[in-house]
């Protein structure tokens, strides 16, 4: 037998001046295979290549029948090739014929050969296609066959990937790599984007596959561990991480992986084999790419992630490459498609090019969902697969209004997708245009358009969309995406950030709403049974006065000469109102004592969200500056539906009788005690609800901002006084069966109302 050790680096050796050759590609294919039958003494080599439709053809041979080249054909699970590529794993057998999956394919002459050994060609965990070799004699190939044959699979991959076998692609059909793909996920911010693909972690393409000089590269190998190994220490020593329980997890995780004997080794053996450091490391990540993709377990899963992060960090140590898509190669429409990341990762990013994120995990509370909502960008995430999947600048679409991604879409869907979103921009346009009108409805009424925020990048949309104001600041979201605590004055300096880029417009502050489905890492209490029922908001807030007070004591000295309106979330009973105001009090007692500046005006007012207050309303009018309905929670107990539960949360409709009847009680409450109302929900950001609310007497609406160009639309054709009566009426009316939806459509419809 041959030097078994010298057989893969002469082979590999061999291979690269075959690709380096100026050799158009059925040539180099027909040599590549005869150098690997010849190198590994088999009668048979050839190159089955997965296309599009699932079929695995034979591109090259060199021992089966040449004619059946570009005919013989093995859907993806059939055969032995099939078997292959759907498991991604290699097949070893001494007796091919006698295997159940074995299936004869007359064109290719190949019942003679009795052993078989069969690899998939893989890139980033997919089969590609298949590398086979056959002999004669009955033989059970050696692991070192094996793995000499694995890392030539490594060489056909990059072939198929740099697209050179499309020339002898058949017309009409596409190889596997450039397939289009739709993967369903959960929609977690609406809207369309159009675009390319930028990984968040880019995958290094590794060109220079083959070594000159194993020692060399066991050196760069050793040495770029070693700074992986002392970049993760780092990590884990910073104050921060240390106090994070998952990040540290992971960090830990890492820290085990990267000390890895068995994957050490592997590296090694690969580079042993003539491979250069980072091919050797590509090599042994697609295997365990490979093998993830097969676990169901989801622990295991997640563990296999870890290990795929590592090689990823491991790659960048060994090119020297940087995390991102340098400024000149950052696509002008860019769609970010990630596993996870950070929300600060996303805000790096620049903004003016991002036109989605897709991620694989996610949820609608994580914190980068956040920001991206806040962004105004379309959101799919539980993408699954969706980073293997892609290849940096394939085009993208994500569909964030029907949760789907579509990956490489074809021209039909391409097109037709362009056009809704052109169609949207012609839309978005007009409501630009309508930004400093008045928002006076026909009949006179000057209405108040608001805007809800939560982050400084929701700021600069309150003068593109001709906001007068902030509505609703969510002051938790700063605690959601920070991982530790905000401190006193970094609350103090955030407020003073929002106050200053609004820039004089007024902005109602509500105070810390955790707890519920809003998570905060750090700040854990004990499982709930009903966290939307439990230890939240207000209440919270009452039982940890400490925090409140450090809030509101950050308010008060961000908004000093200016004027403070404040809210407080989830009230259930005006006592605890008098509580809170107590606190403030104190707070501002302790303000002055210091000699501190003052906020110029002070309002304090109260959501309403909890129904028990229906029975309280006068106590409640009388008790507050001003009154905002918090319709998303409100509508949630009233009806006894999970807001977040997509099985029960659109069984009712808040355009039914019992909802608008309770929100005229409320608007007839604010009237009778001259109390100031506003309704801050998402009811308030659909053209239709909005005009319902207009209807009741709501004289103040707060909304996304990208709802106020379309309500601002709605309110200008409405005569606001004739849908009164129309509204009443319907409401007074115990028998009638029509829904009240019904009747506001018609009466849009009939008054030429866009909504
Ligand atoms: C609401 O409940 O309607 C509201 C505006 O508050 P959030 O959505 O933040 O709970
Ligand atoms: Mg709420």
């Amino acid at each position: 037998m041959r030097d078994l050790s010298a057989g893969p680096r002469v082979l590999l050796k061999r291979l690269r001046e075959l690709m380096a050759e100026p050799l158009e590609p059925q040539e180099r294919l027909d040599r590549i295979v005869r150098q690997i039958a010849q190198n590994m003494v088999a009668e048979v080599c050839s190159v089955y290549v997965l296309r599009s439709d699932g079929v695995l053809e034979l591109y090259a041979t060199e021992g089966l029948n040449k004619t059946a080249v570009h005919l013989a054909q093995l859907k993806m699970g059939q055969g032995l090739v099939g078997t292959i590529a759907a498991s991604a794993r290699p097949l070893n057998l001494s007796d091919a014929q006698s295997h159940p999956a074995f299936t004869y394919l007359p064109e290719t002459g190949e019942e003679i050969y009795h052993s078989f050994l069969g690899v998939p060609i893989l890139r980033t965990g997919r089969a590609l296609g298949v590398l086979v070799v056959q002999n004669k004699a009955m033989r059970n190939y050696r692991e070192d066959e094996v793995e000499a044959l694995e890392t030539t699979a490594m060489v056909l991959a990059e072939m198929v990937a740099t697209g050179e076998l499309k020339k002898i692609t058949k017309p009409g059909l596409e190889l596997d790599l450039s397939r289009p793909v739709t993967i369903e996920g959960n929609s977690y911010g609406e809207g369309i984007g159009l675009g390319y693909v930028v990984l968040h972690e880019p995958r290094i393409v590794v060109t220079n596959l083959l070594n000159e000089d194993t020692e060399q590269e066991l050196q760069r190998l050793a040495e770029a561990l070693g700074s992986l190994r002392i970049s993760i220490d780092d990590m884990l020593s910073r104050r921060d991480v240390s106090m994070e329980g998952e990040h540290r997890a992971v960090l830990e995780t890492y820290r085990m992986f990267a000390h890895d004997r068995g994957w050490v080794r592997k590296l090694e053996e690969a580079i042993r084999n003539g491979l250069t450091a980072e091919a050797a490391v590509e090599r042994v990540q697609s295997e365990t790419k490979a093998r993830m993709m097969r676990l169901t377990d989801p622990y295991l899963r997640e563990r296999m992630h870890d290990f795929d992060d590592l090689a990823n960090r491991l790659l960048r140590q060994l090119s020297g490459y940087g995390a991102k898509l340098s400024a000149a190669d950052f696509p002008g429409d860019a769609i970010i498609v990630a596993r996870a990341m950070g929300a600060a990762e996303l805000l790096d990013y620049p903004r003016e090019n991002i036109r989605g994120l897709v991620l694989e995990e996610g949820a609608v509370t994580s914190h980068v969902v956040i920001v991206a909502r806040a962004m105004g960008i379309p959101v799919v995430g539980q993408a699954a697969g969706a980073v293997a999947l892609a290849e940096n600048r394939d085009a993208i679409i994500v569909d964030g209004d029907d949760a789907k991604v579509h990956l490489r879409p074809v021209s039909d869907l391409q097109r037709a997708y362009e056009e809704k979103v052109r169609f949207r921009a012609r839309r978005q346009a007009q409501f630009r245009a309508l930004k400093d009108v008045e928002p006076l409805t026909k009949d006179g009424t000057r209405i108040t358009l608001l805007m809800n925020a939560g982050l400084l990048v929701d700021l600069p949309h309150l003068n593109e969309a001709g906001a007068e104001g902030i509505g609703l600041f969510r002051t938790e979201l700063q605690f959601m995406i920070a991982s530790t605590m905000p401190k006193a004055e970094e609350q103090e300096a955030f407020y003073r950030n929002v106050m200053k880029q609004t820039g004089g417009k007024p902005v109602t502050f509500r105070t810390l709403d955790i707890g519920g489905d809003k998570v905060v890492p750090y700040f854990r209490a004990a499982e709930e049974e009903n966290p939307a029922l439990g230890w939240r908001a207000i209440r919270l807030s009452l039982d940890r006065p400490g925090l409140l007070r450090t809030q509101l004591r950050a308010m008060l000295r961000a908004t000093a000469g200016a004027e403070l309106k404040l809210m407080l979330p989830m009230v259930t009973e005006v006592a605890e109102l008098k509580i809170a105001r107590g606190l403030l009090q104190k707070e501002i007692e302790r303000q002055s004592k210091l000699g501190e500046q003052l906020p110029r005006k002070l309002q304090f007012g109260a959501m309403l969200e909890v129904p028990a207050l229906l029975w309280q309303l006068d106590e409640l009018m009388q008790e507050v500056d001003f009154v905002s309905v918090g319709s998303n929670d409100l509508f949630q107990f009233a009806m006894a539906v999970d807001r977040g539960n997509a099985r029960v949360s659109d069984r009712f409709d808040v355009l039914g009788r019992p909802f608008l009847r309770m929100l005229r009680e409320i608007v007839r409450a604010a009237e009778r005690n001259g109390t100031p109302l506003t309704l801050c929900g998402e009811m308030a950001s659909k053209p239709l609800s909005a005009m319902a609310l207009l209807g009741l007497g709501f004289r103040s609406v707060s909304m996304s901002p990208t709802a106020v160009g379309p309500v601002k639309a709605m309110l200008l054709a409405l005569d606001a006084g004739k849908l009164a009566e129309v509204l009443e009426a319907a409401l007074d009316d115990i028998k009638s069966e029509t829904a009240i939806r019904q009747i506001l459509v018609d009466f849009a419809a009939a008054n030429g109302i866009p909504v």
